[in-house]
């Protein structure tokens, strides 16, 4: 068995150490020509950081990371909504992490090298198309300029190529581009002194404008951590053609976002400032896409972003795609014959996530804090008055439930 697997982000990677820990021999084609560890923050829920325990790397979380222990959810304006345990402070067997997520990616990057060899991941090769037939599939690639490389063959192929993929565009011709809420999202990362327990994440507003601050590793400073932040402002509606394409690595407008700061006001950081301290700055819409009928077709599977892009709430777009990669390695030890390996999994990770696209569509868990922010806008002296305790803890357990979070909560919350 050889699977030929397509990106080298956080799916395929994970993909690739998952299928190795099977015993199951895998390459992974990337097209950048170097893999840059980009991007900002991104969150691994307890079930996902399980796996990549498993696979020995717990020791290289805790050197890239910080192990979240609370998120707290506030109005707006500053008062607090709902304030939640994380990982192993709300009873979980795991910790969850906030990490850098070119360092995750680096992590993994590193154990796929250690393990599978230096030549297991192949940069520069940019999957054009494939073909399969009876005994296997052929994946076609070509360079930056577009020539072409030598095809290669396998017994599967795993396409983790993210929201833009190309193996979902040949699968499903008519879908056409990722569909956008309306939403534009500023992000950065930069160093900034400890808030609340040095591990807290901020989740503030609701609908309109969104303000999410969170620790991603320590600073360099004592006393300081490497900080993310993101402000998320609806500037149009949900269905309307995106403004620009959807791109984690586009230099954010800092005039516009300026003109969005002070709709926040949050009593732990002075979010402005920290803003204003952050070199760079990336801008985009945030999008997802219809959940699929299927992902497999014979020996070609979708898995990730590719298969299940989502809105970023609730942690879950790097934990699905862990989650889906122990499934199919999983199947494929099982199964003699690729196709029904492809089809178990399918089956077993397609309606689980879709249920999470479409929660997150609605809101995910953080439907709490629409929920108050709708109630009262101008915010509010006392919660009581605003909304009762239970209803709120009902958004954010309902969603664990969906997510799988939920299963593997072994202790009550400290
Ligand atoms: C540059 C970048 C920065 C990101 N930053 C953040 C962030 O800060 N916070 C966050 O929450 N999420 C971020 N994400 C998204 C996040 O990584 C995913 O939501 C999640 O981890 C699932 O990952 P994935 O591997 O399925 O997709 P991705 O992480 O998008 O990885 C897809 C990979 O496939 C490669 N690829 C695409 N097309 C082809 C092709 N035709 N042939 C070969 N290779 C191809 C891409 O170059 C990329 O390396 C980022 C993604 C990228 C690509």
């Amino acid at each position: 068995m050889h699977a030929v697997i397509v990106g080298a982000g956080i799916g395929g990677l994970i993909t690739a150490l998952r299928l190795h820990h099977e015993g199951i021999d895998c390459a992974v084609y990337e097209q950048s020509e170097q893999i840059r560890e980009l991007g900002v923050g991104i969150n691994m829920l307890p079930h996902a950081v399980r796996e990549l325990a498993e696979l020995g790397l717990l020791d290289r979380l805790d050197e890239t990371g910080i192990r979240t222990r609370e998120l707290f959810y506030t109005h707006r304006l500053g008062p607090e909504i709902l304030r939640r345990p994380c990982g192993l402070d709300a009873g979980f067997a795991y910790p969850q992490f906030s990490l850098h997520r070119g360092g995750l990616q680096g992590v993994l990057l590193r154990a796929v090298r250690e393990r599978l060899g230096a030549g297991a991941v192949r940069t520069g090769h940019r999957l054009v198309g494939f073909e399969q037939d009876a005994g296997g599939v052929r994946a076609r690639f070509a360079d930056r300029r577009g020539d072409p490389l030598e095809p290669v063959r396998g017994d599967v192929l795993v396409a983790a190529d993210g929201i833009h993929s190309t193996v979902r565009s040949l699968l499903f011709p008519a879908e056409g581009p990722p569909r956008w809420n309306g939403v534009l999202m500023w992000r950065g990362a930069t160093d900034w002194p400890d808030f609340g327990t040095g591990r807290s994440m901020i989740i503030a507003g609701g609908t309109a404008a969104k303000l999410v601050v969170y620790p991603i590793a320590e600073g360099r400073a004592p006393g300081t951590k490497l900080t993310n932040w993101a402000v998320c402002v609806q500037t149009g509606q949900a269905g309307d053609p995106p403004p620009k394409r959807q791109d984690w690595a586009r230099e954010g407008d800092r005039a516009e976002l300026a003109r969005h700061l002070g709709r926040f006001r949050l009593p732990l950081v002075d979010h402005v400032r920290l803003v204003q301290a952050t070199r760079e700055c990336f801008e985009m819409p945030m999008c997802d896409r219809d959940p699929l009928p299927h992902w497999t077709r014979g020996r070609v599977t979708l898995l990730g972003d590719a298969a299940h892009p989502m809105f970023p709430m609730g942690s879950n777009g790097a934990s699905q795609a862990i989650l889906d990669a122990v499934s199919l390695g999983g199947h494929l030890a099982r199964h003699a014959e690729p196709g029904a390996a492809l089809r178990a999994y399918q089956d077993e990770r397609l309606p689980a996530t879709g249920e999470v696209v479409l929660r997150n569509r609605a809101g995910g868990p953080e439907r709490v804090i629409d929920e108050v922010e709708r109630r009262a806008p101008d915010g509010f002296s006392r919660l009581a008055d605003v909304i009762d305790a239970a209803t709120l803890e009902a958004v954010v357990s309902g969603y664990a439930q969906v997510t799988g979070a939920a299963r593997q909560q072994v202790n009550r919350p400290r």
